[in-house]
């Protein structure tokens, strides 16, 4: 029988791929408890009506990027493309903004989009969300931002620049939206089939377009910037001074845009070099309108999504997986019973321990051990074991002792009298 491959677009992350996800993974869940986000976990499959409403009909996301399916019991649902409008929908669901005025969420996992694997592009890929609902910023925008940038920075990313923009509000972004569509109209020769489109349903996405024709209408385009109402100019303003107070200096970029109505105000990314012509790791931007849109509270909101497979491929070095405390080598058959039950005991410690339970030359089993990237290794043979000794050898130094198997691991407590094992000498805490 044919052995069968991994979805194309999904990939296996193999043990000795794994250092570098626990350590944004930990970097993450350390930057969220520093700025008091808390985590949820929202299900991987949501109704598709949810992101029709929260990203929008009109992007390429939900026109032909959703794993979209029928739900057996009817309806039709998608696995998530990405995490806010899944958040929000329980943030709404659960009543969290009716008890507390605003909520700091962020939740680790992955997302599911139809689209042309490339590097560091799945099918199957991985965000960390941050978000914090009900508070209209300006200083939760600055949080966030540097919440996001310590993110990236602390992991030792590097060539990395952060763009902010302002988009207006539902007040002052029609009359932007006017200037620009008619300064589009104007060059509609150069524009691509898609923005064309664009241009009567969502004009603010022809300013993100790579197409060369496009791009060159967007630079001499209006900007959005010069449009703010006195109170998203003075919102920017503070968003600003707030980054600058804790030395963060971004670049006003003017073009950067976020497609959907509910958008509103700061709009961010983070770009990378080394990443090709795809490099935003990182975007994010203030959602004022989302909440209403999907039928909750009108309650503010803002966050970003930072991708962790791109990130992965920032981080300066890959981090090894950690090898265990002890390896275990028996050299002859008697003495795998007692190493055994000494892995136990260790192990019941807290220390962690493997071992190869085939008994063989010490040359070898060092070999192994060496391998396993162990601290230390227990030599057990027929010498020691006459004499209730085992050999301890420190891989990292060489240095060799030997020590009483008695007391590296006494006898346990017959079953039933005291379940916990006794502590040798040298393990023995306060308590005991
Ligand atoms: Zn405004
Ligand atoms: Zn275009």
């Amino acid at each position: 029988m044919p052995a069968l491959a991994a979805v194309r677009g999904f990939k296996d992350i193999l043990p000795h791929e794994i250092g570098p996800w626990t350590l944004i993974e930990g970097k993450a869940r350390d930057l969220a408890r520093r700025f008091g986000f808390l985590e949820i976990r929202p299900p991987v499959l949501e109704r598709t009506e949810l992101f029709a409403r929260g990203i929008g009909e009109s992007t390429d996301i939900v026109e032909k990027e959703m794993y979209t399916m029928d739900d057996r019991g009817g309806g039709r649902v998608t696995l998530r493309p990405e995490a806010t409008a899944g958040i929000a929908r329980a943030v709404i669901e659960h009543g969290i903004l009716q008890t507390r005025k605003t909520a700091r969420l962020f939740f680790l996992g992955p997302m599911f989009r139809y689209e042309r694997p490339q590097k560091g592009r799945l099918r199957q890929f991985h965000q960390l969300d941050c978000e914090i609902f009900g508070d209209p910023g300006p200083w939760s925008d600055a949080e966030v931002i540097s919440l996001l940038w310590s993110f990236l920075t602390e992991l030792g990313a590097q060539d990395l620049t952060l763009a902010v923009n302002t988009l207006g509000c539902p007040k002052c972004r029609p009359l932007f939206r006017e200037a620009l569509v008619e300064h589009l109209s104007a060059g509609r020769a150069s524009l691509c089939e898609d923005c064309i489109r664009r241009l009567e349903r969502n004009p603010m996405r022809v300013l993100d377009c790579k197409n060369p024709g496009c791009r060159s209408l967007a630079l001499s385009a209006p900007r959005i910037p010069d449009f703010a109402c006195p109170e998203c100019r003075a919102h920017f303003a503070g968003v600003l001074e707030a980054l600058s107070s804790l030395g963060l200096e971004p670049v006003l970029d003017p073009l950067l845009v976020r497609g959907l109505d509910y958008y509103a105000r700061t709009a961010f990314e983070v770009l990378a070099g080394g990443l090709g012509a795809q490099n935003a790791v990182a975007g994010g931007g203030r959602y004022d309108g989302l909440l209403a849109a999907l039928g909750g509270p009108d309650l503010p909101g803002i966050g970003f999504a930072a991708g962790l497979e791109r990130l992965a491929l920032l981080l300066p070095e890959r981090p090894a997986a950690p090898g265990p405390d002890f390896w275990l080598a028996p050299l002859c058959p008697e003495a795998v019973g007692p190493l055994f039950r000494l892995a136990g005991f260790l192990r019941g410690k807290g220390l962690s321990v493997l071992a190869d339970w085939e008994p063989g030359s010490l040359k070898s089993r060092l070999k192994k051990a060496d391998k396993a990237n162990a601290s230390k290794c227990l030599v057990l043979g027929a010498d020691e074991l006459q004499g209730g000794r085992v050999l301890v050898r420190d891989l990292k130094t060489g240095e060799q002792s030997l020590a009483s198997l008695a007391d590296l691991s006494p006898l346990p407590a017959p079953a039933g009298l005291d379940a916990a094992p006794a502590a040798g000498p040298e393990l023995r805490g306060g308590g005991a």
